[in-house]
């Protein structure tokens, strides 16, 4: 399924690579390389996968093939393909911070799903509740 760009997206909006991407969705998820590794390790090594997770993150790679990450934290293959495939105008609409997309459920801070911050709209809920109150979250 592809995701079409927002119409709310800016042009002058950041772009985000696909490397980019799985490092934000990774720390938005609070995982290491190597606990994600882990929880992604059902049928293989951990090793297998924490090279794959290495090479994802690789500034300037881009893979055909990429395991399921979803398995392990809130991430988007479709996401990754259209950003690794697609020119920036044709890109999905993400979160500054997080890599969130409206179409990848995620619970925000509140236990609600997440969605667009009303107040900074190039962010999604998530992280405007850790923005207004970062000593209360871990
Ligand atoms: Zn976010």
């Amino acid at each position: 399924m592809r995701h079409s760009p927002s119409p709310s997206a800016s042009s002058a909006a950041t772009v985000v690579y696909p490397w980019e991407y799985v490092a934000m969705r990774r720390r938005a998820a609070a995982l290491s390389q190597e606990a994600l590794a882990k929880a992604m390790s059902f049928y293989n090594e951990p090793h297998t996968y924490l090279t794959h997770i290495r090479c994802l993150e690789t500034v300037g790679l881009r893979f055909r093939d990429v395991v399921n990450l979803s398995r392990a934290m809130p991430f988007s293959i479709d996401v990754y393909r259209q950003l690794a495939d697609l020119p920036p105008h044709q890109h999905p609409r993400l979160c500054a911070i997080c890599g969130w997309d409206e179409r990848t459920d995620q619970s925000d801070h509140n236990g609600d799903l997440t969605t667009w911050s009303r107040k900074l709209p190039a962010i999604c809920t998530r992280c405007e509740q850790a923005a207004l109150a970062p000593a209360a979250r871990i």
